[in-house]
């Protein structure tokens, strides 16, 4: 297999395509060519403009990431980033300083910026950020694609009682790192959804690909809202390739974010067996041939063999790159057999 393609995230999708380079150009990735192409159809749902700015938290994770800029202690964000920007802004007292922009991360939105006021499509732009990141460390083995050009974003109505209605609409990130996730949920609204069209790129990424990944990813707030670009989930479907999935939930719960209260908000259990049956199964209309869970979830593999799902369970921790390589080992080895 040489051309593979990962929906992706930010946190967990980058982290699992680190460790998916890491094990293809070592080697220990059977079935997968050295010189194997990863394409990263990247979330673009969580976007959001701050103080004049486009922001794109998925995609600049993935870049960061895997282009050797990410603060892997703080866990987001630029390393050696410095915060000016962000004093002065709150010595001016204007709202929207919740959201931290650091002042190198700052260059980035700038440059982003000017190219979408140009009139450069967003994908035309990340590819232009993405000479900097990608193409000087990977060359041409790493392509990034945003889901879609339009404009898609995540909100959230949360219960308000201050509010005549009850209720309150913030944005996806406003409930993330404003209210840290911590209010109850009423609704998700994916904001434009219908009417966007995959990016330029994604549909042959999809049906001409050797291998689709769906890595420990959210399955609501970033892989459900790329399967909800209109032609990604029929793409997905009808591709030759086989499609794998890894899940995000061990032992019922999130590794890291929010993914309880958003599985929570659609109706959907939190446990590594819910989620796959919730992907489903490609043949039944869903988008999956092969789910793999974590050792301790074994018990979820009766359930999903029934569905007609491939599954095993193996440990699913990302705590290296090494340990990343052997699930996307598991998970290739899965769905190639
Ligand atoms: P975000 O956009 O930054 O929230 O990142 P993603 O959507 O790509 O990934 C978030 C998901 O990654 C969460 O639901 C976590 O549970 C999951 N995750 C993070 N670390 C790990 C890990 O080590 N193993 C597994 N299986 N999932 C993880
Ligand atoms: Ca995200």
């Amino acid at each position: 297999m040489r051309d593979i393609t990962v929906l992706s995230g930010g946190h967990g999708g980058s982290k699992f395509i680190s460790g998916l380079l890491h094990g293809i150009s070592t080697g220990r990735i059977p079935g997968i060519e050295e010189d194997a192409r990863v394409t990263v159809i990247a979330n673009t749902a969580d976007d959001l403009w701050m103080h004049g700015v486009k922001v794109c938290p998925d995609l600049d994770t993935v870049m960061y990431t895997l282009g050797n800029g990410f603060d892997h202690d703080r866990g987001w964000g630029r390393k050696g980033e410095t915060w000016s920007i962000k004093e002065e802004l709150e010595a001016y007292d204007v709202p929207g300083t919740w959201f931290g922009l650091g002042d190198r991360d700052i260059a980035t939105h700038l440059v982003r910026t000017q190219m979408i006021e140009a009139g450069y499509p967003l994908s035309q732009v990340t590819t232009a950020l993405s000479e900097r990141w990608l193409r000087s460390v990977w060359d041409d083995r790493v392509r990034l694609l945003p889901m879609t050009d339009d404009r898609v974003e995540t909100h959230v109505a949360v219960k308000d009682a201050d509010s005549p209605s009850g209720l309150s609409v913030v944005h996806f990130q406003e409930y993330w790192v404003r209210l840290r996730a911590g209010v109850p949920v009423e609704k998700l609204i994916f904001v434009g959804q219908d009417e966007s069209r995959p990016a330029p790129g994604v549909m042959d990424a999809l049906l001409k690909a050797d291998l689709v990944i769906v890595p420990p990813s959210n399955p609501v707030v970033s892989v459900g809202t790329i399967l909800g670009v209109p032609g990604i989930r029929e793409g997905i479907i009808a591709t030759p390739a086989p499609v794998v999935g890894i899940s995000p939930i061990i032992g019922g719960h999130h590794v890291r974010g929010m993914a309880e209260q958003m599985l929570a908000a659609i109706g959907v259990g939190a446990t590594a067996a819910e989620v796959g049956l919730h992907y489903g199964t490609r043949g039944a209309g869903g988008v999956l041939d092969g789910w793999l869970v974590d050792a301790a979830d074994a018990d979820a593999l009766e359930s999903l063999h029934a569905s007609g799902l491939k599954a095993a369970a193996v440990p699913l921790w990302m705590s290296d790159d090494d340990s990343t390589a052997d699930i996307a080992a598991a998970a290739v080895g899965l769905v190639a057999r």
